[in-house]
């Protein structure tokens, strides 16, 4: 059983949902496995720019000692300024990632510096470490609050050192700087996207460095940032998402606290930035997802009509059969259906007290079963019409019940409309009884062809009959005979005896007649008057002239009583016998036939009646006469 229509909609509708709700959870799942690999990415680029930082501050802090104890070791004299130049200038050349180093003495001014042009007679007293190392005895290296180098002028970060004198007084401060744009360039190593940024912030919150270059957030402190107050309290490593207070800007970022200097790095990628690539790379999943499913629904749909169609169709049918059955059933007719090789489909009730014979037995059953072969014959020759382009036969068949009692059954044939080209020809049949309209029929034709006194054939109907006989024989080439017989002095027998003896007289002759012609295609019939013609199948001159004779004779031998007719004193017949041979020409008519027997009749009666006279000249008349 196909299943309906109403619980497909409910199961495309499932299942489209369940198809997208897998897709939804595939895709989030694909996209927070995306966001992780972005994390750890960026928590990697934080790591990788903290050593380089770390590197940086290293080797930017070494030459800071060697360049204070050789001031403390020239101090006062002559050369000192050229003597720490010239260490300078070698101290340069071995860290490539200095920006400059410088000597400041206690009083603010620049004694020496790696600078091309340094600014003359500035003083260095307002800057921030200056104050810082004069103030605190503070003895070791201190990375500074970012400045714009009045050297370059560059952000550079200042990394500097108290000079202390042997008496312990402050001899002012050695500087190098790192240029903030060095981590910028640094910086665009990694793949992070054109939205990606950096932060580089001391280990108390002091802002460093910011790539892409933000001046305002240099020197700021963020300890208070989430990053300080959350994050970096949780782990050293790791990644957080937030909201990018210099564009607004959702970002995901990547830390990394450096333990050997405290820095710490914020490594950030915008969130949009990674969505959108991601959505690229799922973009062509996403065209085959949607086109699959376009497909299913289309395929759905289209099943779901081909299903809606093909129950309205069986429902048609289903109608139509009731319909047919309705009617078939208050039928007193039976009404039967048949396939293309005459199986019966569906026989109607009525064709237990028709057929005498349940529908139940029928139905699965040829039609041709349990038929006699001439009634086999008949519907053969029906069903061959229906199927060379007739759409309606009729035919009379006789049906014997299994009680043994016989009937006759008329049958209707019709062609039933083909469904479609591929469906095989279908057969409706009415079969009405009609035993007893065909008893009546047979009954009026008997009366109509028979002659009321004799019970021969009548005239007319003898006519027709000849030349049907005329016709059979000419196309079978065999010969055929005509008797005319005729009673002698018949006019005088009603005269002396009265017509009813004459009438009970003409019914005796007939009766010779009858008896003396039984081949089954023979015919004997009353003429007319006391006149009677037999016509002889398959009968040359000599079978004619012999029934002739047989007639005449047994005539004769009942001696009926007919004093008038002399010489015998009884009734007798004259006959007049012509013959169609085979060979005879075509153009021969019946009439023509009947003119030689009337005329041997007649030749009959001038000889002296009660005599046989044939038409045709044959040796039979003259061994007649000869004995
Ligand atoms: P023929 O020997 O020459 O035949 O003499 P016929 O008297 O028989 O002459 P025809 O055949 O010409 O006469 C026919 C007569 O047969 C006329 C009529 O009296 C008689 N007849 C004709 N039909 C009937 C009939 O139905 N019943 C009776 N009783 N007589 C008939
Ligand atoms: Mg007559
Ligand atoms: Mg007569």
């Amino acid at each position: 059983m196909i299943r309906s229509t109403k619980t497909t909609p409910v199961a495309v509708l499932f299942g489209f949902l369940a198809f997208s709700a897998l897709l939804g959870w595939t895709e989030y799942s694909n996209w927070r496995a995306e966001v992780g690999r972005a994390e750890m990415s960026l928590e990697q680029t934080a790591e990788a720019i903290a050593q380089h930082a770390d590197d940086v501050i290293e080797t930017s802090r070494l030459p800071l000692a060697s360049l204070i104890s050789e001031i403390t070791d020239e101090e006062g004299h002559p050369h000192m300024a050229q003597k720490i130049a010239s260490l300078i200038t070698r101290q340069m050349k071995a860290s490539p990632t200095l920006d400059t180093l410088s000597f400041i003495d206690a009083e603010g001014r620049m004694i020496a510096t790696s600078a091309p042009r340094p600014p003359a007679g500035a003083l260095y007293t307002d800057r921030e470490y200056f104050q810082f190392h004069k103030a605190k005895p503070f003895p070791l290296p201190v990375l500074g609050k970012p400045i714009k180098s009045r050297l370059s002028g560059d952000w550079v970060w200042p990394i500097s050192q108290k000079v202390l004198r042997e008496d312990g007084s402050f001899g002012g401060v050695v500087v190098s700087t790192i240029r903030v744009k060095h981590f910028i360039n640094f910086f665009r190593n990694f793949p992070v996207g054109n939205d990606g940024s950096f932060l580089i912030a001391r280990g108390d919150g002091m802002v460093l460095a910011r790539g892409p270059m933000a001046e305002s957030l240099l020197g700021t402190n963020i300890a208070a940032h989430e990053l300080f107050s959350r994050y970096l309290k949780a782990g050293t490593a790791g990644a957080y998402h937030y909201r990018s207070p210099v564009d607004r800007q959702l970002r995901i970022g990547g830390f990394y606290q450096s333990d050997r200097t405290g820095i710490v790095v914020l490594a950030a990628a915008s969130k949009r930035q990674i969505l959108v690539a991601w959505m690229e790379e799922a973009r062509i999943r996403w065209i085959y997802a949607s086109v699959l499913m376009a497909v299913s629904v289309l395929a759905a749909s289209h099943w779901r009509q081909q299903l809606k169609r093909r129950e309205e169709s069986e429902a048609q049918l289903a109608a139509r059969e009731a319909e047919f059955r309705l009617l078939a059933e208050s039928s007193s007719d039976v009404i039967s259906r048949f396939d293309e090789n005459g199986i019966r489909e569906y026989v109607s009730p009525s064709s237990a007290a028709i057929l005498g014979i349940e529908p139940d037995r029928l139905i699965g059953k040829s039609v041709y079963a349990g038929m006699t072969e001439e009634a086999e014959a008949t519907v053969r020759e029906a069903a061959a019409r229906l199927q060379i382009g007739s759409t309606h036969e009729k035919f009379l068949i006789k049906h014997v019940k299994p009680s043994g009692e016989e009937v006759w059954l008329e049958t209707a044939l019709s062609k039933l409309p083909e469904q479609n080209k591929a469906s095989a020809t279908r057969v409706v049949a009415i079969t009405r009884d009609v035993t007893t309209h065909k008893v009546m029929h047979d009954q009026l034709d008997q009366l109509a062809s028979t002659d009321d006194l004799t019970k021969l054939a009548n005239r007319r109907s003898f006519n027709v009959r000849f030349e049907e006989m005329m016709k059979r024989a000419r196309r079978s080439r065999t010969p055929l005979s005509l008797l005319m017989i005729d009673a002698d002095r018949f006019k005088l027998l009603n005269d002396i005896y009265g017509h009813a003896v004459g009438d009970e007289c003409l019914t005796q002759i007939a009766a010779v007649v009858r008896s003396c012609v039984k081949r089954p295609g023979d015919i004997a019939a009353r003429y007319g008057g006391e006149e009677m013609a037999v016509l002889l199948t398959d009968a040359d001159v000599g079978g004619a002239w012999t029934v002739a004779e047989r007639i005449r004779v047994q005539v004769s031998a009942l001696e009926l009583p007919h004093t008038a007719n002399l010489p015998f004193g009884h009734v007798t017949v004259s006959v007049g016998a012509a013959t169609l041979p085979p060979e005879a020409p075509g153009d021969i008519t019946a009439q023509a036939l009947f003119t030689q027997a009337d005329a041997a009749l007649y030749r009959a009666k001038e000889a002296g009646r009660n005599q046989v006279v044939s038409a045709n000249r044959t040796w039979y008349q003259i061994a007649k006469s000869a004995t």
